[in-house]
């Protein structure tokens, strides 16, 4: 970058607002470290009821926007959750209008906003944006295989509801996702997702798109996408991902909720690849009868373990991860509390958990980071999605790399006794788990080899800074 350019950057402010929730906020964090790093001053303007920690991010200066929320309980219907994102969206475009506008009036302000990134589902920040004058990008913060779906559903309506024994067969145009991975398509308030769905996909107003992925993840669906946006590719996207990998390394957690170190000192003593890590996000709620499940499978698999078991992981039912072990079968119950064998935390340091040695084996969710996180450090999964785009990114993981295992057959049916058992055994021992590491491997290469000069991610980000620059540059 010619010095000229240097300079200008600093004066540049970039403001970006995450989507409320951890697995949202994580990539925007990531991607505002990538920006502040490539000299560009950052604003986070966020929920004041997001509990995020200004003073974990000293470089960064934040906007806490007022929105009057305690936060949406994600055990409420999708109703009521499709009311509080009318309503949040609403309040945060009246006050980021506010807020900016009155920055953009005083003229002695110190730097000029280049342009607001904000998360899709944020959408109404990018009317803010358009009225404001200011240009705005979307941030996508999951797969492009999801988007791609969204973008898609307007073709698969005469499917819906979908018809007994479609399951299995290949979704039209989505080769290799079946009916039963598109988790939309099957909810039973499927008629009103849709147009929720339209509005947090929308690739056609932004100035341009960006996603936490990149092309040696999902090349077909990216290439799609690209010639989708802006309705015949008129919008430019970028694919700078996955984000945690081009980050500066000293980047600050964004965790919302404390990570318990200790793990990864327990993890210090224990054998490379022996541990199977279990982990299922931010959001996912289970049925105590798979927690159950398990829990058992955990004991009698004889496998070191590292359990992330939220305080809200149970479904229908709030209290303390200790009060959530204490309803366990007494056998079970000592085995997973005796710190020899296993390790149980509320919340854990992931990205480091992944990392390390030790870690052989991840039993996830499939959240979007979760996944990019296992393949960037080559662990292969045994995948138990919950809701939405998990489903996609579990079949990415099984039918497309081949790193990683669907539990119960990616049906959503309840697990027996030994399901599980028998697929940590295979992931952690067997020959497929083998054939599962090897490929995991390949996709942490694959990554590496993308994000260092020359690869896909590396020229996407640089392809992107020159993209916020040229936004400066009189018509
Ligand atoms: N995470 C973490 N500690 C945990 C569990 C999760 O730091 O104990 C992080 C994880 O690294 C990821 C995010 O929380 O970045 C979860 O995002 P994801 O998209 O995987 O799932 P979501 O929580 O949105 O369902």
């Amino acid at each position: 970058m010619e010095e000229g350019g240097e300079k200008r950057k600093q004066k540049l402010r970039i403001v970006l607002v995450p989507w409320v929730f951890q697995g949202h906020i994580n990539p925007m964090f990531l991607l505002a470290s990538i920006l502040h790093e490539k000299g560009f001053s950052i604003t986070l303007a966020h929920a004041e009821f997001t509990p995020i920690d200004p003073t974990s991010h000293p470089h960064f200066s934040f906007i806490p926007l007022p929105d009057g929320f305690s936060g949406p309980d994600v055990g409420i219907s999708f109703g009521s959750f499709l009311n509080f994102h009318s309503a949040i969206n609403t309040k945060i475009e009246s006050l980021l209008l506010d807020r900016l506008g009155r920055e953009i009036d005083d003229e002695s302000g110190a730097e000029k906003i280049a342009c607001i990134i904000y998360d899709t589902i944020f959408c109404n920040v990018e009317s803010a944006a358009h009225r404001l004058g200011i240009p705005s990008v979307s941030l996508h913060t999951s797969s492009a295989t999801c988007l791609r779906v969204h973008l898609n559903l307007p073709d698969l309506q005469s499917y819906i509801p979908i018809p007994d024994g479609f399951g299995d067969e290949i979704a039209p145009g989505l080769d290799p996702l079946r009916f039963k991975d598109l988790d939309i398509l099957l909810a039973p308030h499927v008629q009103e997702m849709l147009p929720f769905v339209a509005k947090t996909s929308n690739v056609t107003t932004a100035a341009a798109v960006i996603l936490n992925t990149g092309s040696c993840l999902e090349q077909a669906s990216l290439e799609e996408i690209k010639k989708k946006c802006g309705g015949g590719g008129a919008i430019p996207v970028f694919a700078p991902g996955p984000l945690f990998k081009l980050a500066p390394s000293a980047s600050a957690s964004s965790s919302l909720l404390e990570e318990n170190t200790d793990c990864l000192k327990w993890l210090d003593r224990q054998a490379p690849d022996s541990v199977i890590y279990i982990s299922m996000g931010s959001l996912v709620r289970i049925e105590t009868d798979e927690f159950k499940e398990l829990a058992h499978a955990l004991a009698d698999s004889e496998q070191p373990f590292l359990w992330v078991v939220r305080p809200d992981l149970l479904q229908g039912e709030a209290g303390t991860t200790a009060a959530v072990i204490e309803r366990l079968p007494e056998k079970v119950k000592r085995v997973i509390l005796e710190e020899e064998r296993g390790m149980v935390v509320e919340w854990a340091p992931q990205k480091e958990v992944l990392a390390h040695k030790a870690v052989g084996g991840f039993l996830s969710h499939c959240g979007w980071s979760s996944t990019v996180e296992s393949m960037g450090e080559g662990v292969p999964m045994i995948c138990r999605p919950g809701f939405g785009d998990q489903w996609v990114n579990a079949r990415y993981v099984s039918a497309v790399w081949g790193a990683g295992l669907e539990l119960g057959g990616g049906n959503r049916k309840a697990l027996e006794r030994g399901e599980i058992e028998a697929a940590i055994k295979k992931v952690m021992s067997g020959k497929l788990g083998e054939e599962m590491r090897k490929k995991a491997g390949d996709m942490k290469s694959k990554i590496e080899s993308s994000i260092v000069k020359g690869g896909s991610s590396y020229n996407d980000l640089d392809s992107f800074v020159q993209f916020i620059l040229s936004l400066q540059q009189p018509n």
